[in-house]
């Protein structure tokens, strides 16, 4: 029985919604909607009823003015292609609830577990182990985990890759290595692909990144960190290409997904293999496109600002941008950020669609296990939460538009995983409502409290972030509400949420709202009673009191907030 708790959404009252019950009434107006799966965008409404998207509203002329993309938006739920849960074996770290209730905070509806936990999902036994912790956590947000490639991840025999499909896996990845035998991959590529299912290797020449610690460059150089060289992802795509072109010719069903690429180089491999016309899929993870190898030693700057007006890296300490302290080890990660040049190549590929999506590869580690020395501490960022604000950052500077980047976490992983993601990857009518509403013109502050996830290992704390998730819906269900739609009041005074919420307002501002009640278009569903129309309203005022208010001001670098 689905709960009317909509009725509750109002300043200063809670929701009374429990994550994971059905949103039974909700009604969205005067938004921008997002839908990469029928490539349109624009102002429009959404009602939902009894956890269905029972319409889905596009307004023009008089009804659309004044709605744009600054506002609030509402997309398709976001889909991860690469997340790391930690359980079981890490549950200090990370449990697939608090994971799970992470990725609702950052707008995801399903997320890919990789297989590397402890002991690694290299059998069915381990999957139902965490399928079973996520019905147990509540959380709607679907969770598809890969399987091993091989047995352990050891590297030397296959994996029970048929049962392990049996069993539900969405693909098989050694991650956090890569698949070490070119004839494992090879043997990989021929038995995943007969089940039409995609490999997803992590490009890395273990020889050449032995004892690596920072990316070869000007900065390893100052900062006396070993150099990891480019050219050792370079040498394991121009691998897998290879084999991949090989296997094709036997097994035209087999699939190649390679993940998280970050050199110029390599997204330039791909490019050119998909215009030979080799069926090959590739990520770039929100960090390899926003921030850089110059983080390490303290600079804040997004990528795109690390670049002069010719395309020249620039020089940090020559800039006087180095604004934190060096050797942050919540910057180190597998692979390493890169210069400019190759944080540019990345959103260049974004933007073109040779990256066909965008995998976040969240890695929360305990401060146990990156308190320590830079060139030992774990590789990787809790990075589940701030992939959108980044790609937000991208879009606000003009590098990104907006429908690329939602088609990256949507429509693009999607394709990828095919039926196994087991819903649309759309706002579509009559299916279990699947979204997510974020607000552009409102930021957020990333701190480690902020952050749901155990992981508290991100370079964006004390950042200030664009498009604050307000609500996500998953399979119908409430996955994630904004504290501040519960209770505006616990906001600070100069938030700006709590004068839109009602403090302050004038009466003028009220008989505003009244008349837009009065006059609400009738909604498609007449079926609904006299309290849920009443909630809807409520939702509606709240909602929609959000949208005209001025975008942020010109999109600056975060380390403008460094300091606030
Ligand atoms: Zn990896």
């Amino acid at each position: 029985m689905a709960e009317r708790g909509w009725m509750a959404v109002a300043p200063g009252r809670p929701t009374g919604v429990a994550i994971g019950a059905a949103v039974a009434d909700l009604e969205i107006s005067r938004a921008w909607l997002v839908d990469p799966s029928s490539g349109r965008e624009g102002p429009g409404e959404l009602v939902v009823s009894d956890g269905v998207l029972e319409a889905v509203s596009w307004l023009a002329g008089d009804e659309a003015a004044g709605i744009d993309d600054g506002g609030v938006i509402v997309a398709p739920g976001f889909i991860d292609l690469h997340a790391h849960l930690r359980e079981p074996g890490n549950e200090d770290a990370e449990t697939v609830a608090s994971a799970l209730a992470a990725a609702a905070h950052g707008g995801f509806t399903a997320v890919c577990a990789m297989p590397n936990t402890s002991p690694p999902a290299d059998e069915p036994g381990v999957l139902s182990l965490v399928r079973a912790a996520a019905a147990a956590s509540g959380s709607p947000v679907a969770l598809l985990p890969y399987g091993t490639v091989s047995a352990g991840r050891a590297g030397e025999v296959l994996a029970a890759i048929g049962e392990l499909a049996d069993a539900g896996a969405v693909g098989f990845s050694d991650d956090g290595a890569p698949v070490r035998s070119g004839s494992l991959l090879r043997n990989a590529l021929l038995y995943a692909g007969a089940i039409g299912l995609p490999i997803v290797d992590h490009p890395e020449d273990l020889e050449q990144t032995s004892g690596a610690e920072a990316n070869e460059g000007l900065v390893a150089t100052i900062l006396g960190l070993r150099g990891w060289p480019g050219a050792g992802e370079v040498a394991a795509v121009a691998r897998d290409l290879a084999i991949f072109a090989d296997v094709l010719t036997d097994s035209p069903g087999a699939r190649l997904h390679l993940t998280h690429l970050s050199t110029a180089a390599a997204v330039e491999q791909v490019r050119a293999a998909k215009r030979r016309g080799l069926p090959v899929t590739c990520d770039v993870t929100p960090h390899h496109v926003a921030l850089t190898g110059e983080w390490l030693a303290g600079a804040r700057r997004w990528a795109w600002q690390a670049l002069d007006d010719s395309g020249r890296a620039r020089d940090p300490w020559a800039d006087g941008v180095l604004v934190a302290e060096p050797y942050d080890q919540s910057t180190r990660v597998n692979p390493p950020l890169r210069s400019a040049d190759d944080a540019a190549a990345c959103l260049a590929a974004l933007v073109d669609g040779t990256a066909d999506a965008v995998a976040t590869d969240h890695a929360p580690h305990t401060v146990v296990d990156k308190a320590v020395e830079f060139g030992v501490a774990a590789t990787g960022i809790s990075g589940i939460e701030t992939a959108l604000g980044l790609l937000l950052a991208a879009v606000d500077a003009g590098r990104l538009t907006l429908g690329r980047a939602i088609g990256a976490l949507t429509t693009g992983p999607a394709s990828i995983l095919g039926a196994r993601l087991g819903r649309s990857a759309g706002l579509t009518e009559g299916a279990p409502a699947d979204l997510v509403v974020f607000d552009r013109s409102d930021g957020w502050r990333v701190s480690a409290d902020g952050l749901v996830s155990r992981g508290k290992n991100s370079p964006l704390i004390g950042q200030t972030l664009s498009g604050r998730v307000l609500l996500t819906l998953a399979g119908g269900r409430l996955a994630y509400e904004d504290p501040a739609l519960a209770d505006p009041y616990a906001l600070p005074a100069r938030h700006p949420w709590r004068h839109r919420l009602g403090a302050g307002r004038s009466p003028g501002d009220r008989r505003t709202d009244a008349r837009r009640s009065n006059g609400d278009t009738p909604s498609p569903n007449n079926r609904r009673s006299a309290s849920a129309m009443r909630s809807s309203r409520i939702a509606r005022r709240l909602l929609g009191q959000l949208v005209p208010l001025a975008r942020p001001g010109p999109a600056g670098g975060p380390s403008s907030t460094l300091r606030a």
